[in-house]
């Protein structure tokens, strides 16, 4: 078994995660992995890197995919005892001139940002040693989702006691809700990438809550955060950041130091923690 230390990125063929990894590659006194759900786009991604003089190692990651997920677990227990740096980057967004029904876009959203995130964490947050590094890449239109949602339902995703199935259990209701149009009736905002970042955001919160429990003498340091508007696929040209700008806030969080405290269980963007 390896001890040197491991860092993975999810979705990192391109956009951010990509950005992320080449600063990793970097920064981090270890292996990173770029992450990608199609081998062939993520070993392309790798080659390009080496041409830059970086050198990324590949694992195939589909967060829609419970096996996948469990083969990258089962490979970083076997070869490296566990990983101590885990982005969680990995993330869609329909175009907002895009026909698909909204009941459909809400499902296939929150399937892959919100359900598979969390499916990621499920697997490897155990396996995340002492002194590691969770950084949720999520999104400031999850503050705005949130000041859109109806007073209870902005309650609850603020509660300090809220917990993983009660959070399940509420992004479950929101697909469900689009499904039978009464939405908006039952205080939802009318966002499906919105409502999956609320999602990342809360489930960050309780992670770290967690962590704080369970693990508090391991130092582990949780957030989530807010990249910026960055020029990629997902948000287009005119976006202000380049990736690699939009990489600087979650490579920071994934490189806190190991005498620090925090920031843990917190929102940021810019490297500043945003209240919630
Ligand atoms: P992007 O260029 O579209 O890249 C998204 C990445 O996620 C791609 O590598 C994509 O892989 C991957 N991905 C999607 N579904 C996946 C799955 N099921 N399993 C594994 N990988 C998957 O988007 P981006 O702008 O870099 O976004 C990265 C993250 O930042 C997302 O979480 C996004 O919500 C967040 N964010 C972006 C902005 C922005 O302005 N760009 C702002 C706020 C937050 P494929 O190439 O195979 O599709």
């Amino acid at each position: 078994m390896s001890n040197v230390p491991v860092a993975v990125v999810t979705g990192s063929n391109k956009g951010i995660g990509f950005a992320i990894v080449r600063a990793l590659c970097k920064q981090f006194p270890g292996d990173v992995y770029l992450t990608a759900r199609d081998s062939g786009r993520g070993q392309e991604a790798v080659a390009k890197l080496q041409e830059e003089g970086l050198h990324a190692l590949f694992h195939q990651l589909d967060i829609d995919d419970l096996q996948s997920i469990r083969a990258l677990r089962d490979f970083l227990k076997e070869k490296y005892g566990g990983l101590n740096v885990l982005v969680n980057n990995a993330g869609i967004a329909f175009k907002v001139h895009d026909t698909t029904p909204f009941a459909v876009q809400a499902e296939v959203t929150l399937k892959t940002n919100f359900f598979g995130t969390r499916n990621v964490c499920t697997e490897l947050l155990p396996l995340v040693k002492p002194y590691g590094r969770v950084v949720n890449v999520s999104s400031m239109v999850s503050s705005s989702a949130l000041g859109g949602c109806s007073r209870e339902l902005q309650q609850k995703f603020r509660s300090d006691t809220i917990t993983e199935d009660e959070l399940v259990e509420l992004m479950t209701k929101f697909v469900e809700d689009t499904k039978k149009s009464v939405h908006e009736k039952e205080g939802w905002p009318n966002t499906a990438y919105g409502v999956s970042k609320i999602g990342v955001t809360v489930l960050s919160r309780i992670q770290a809550r967690m962590l704080n429990e369970k693990r508090k003498g391991d130092h582990i340091l949780l957030n989530a955060c807010c990249p910026g508007w960055v020029r990629t696929d997902m948000a287009g040209p005119k976006a202000t950041k380049s990736p690699d700008e939009g990489a600087e806030t979650p490579v920071y969080l994934a490189l806190l130091p190991s005498d620090a405290d925090g920031p843990h269980g917190q929102f940021l963007s810019n490297k500043t923690v945003r209240s919630w």
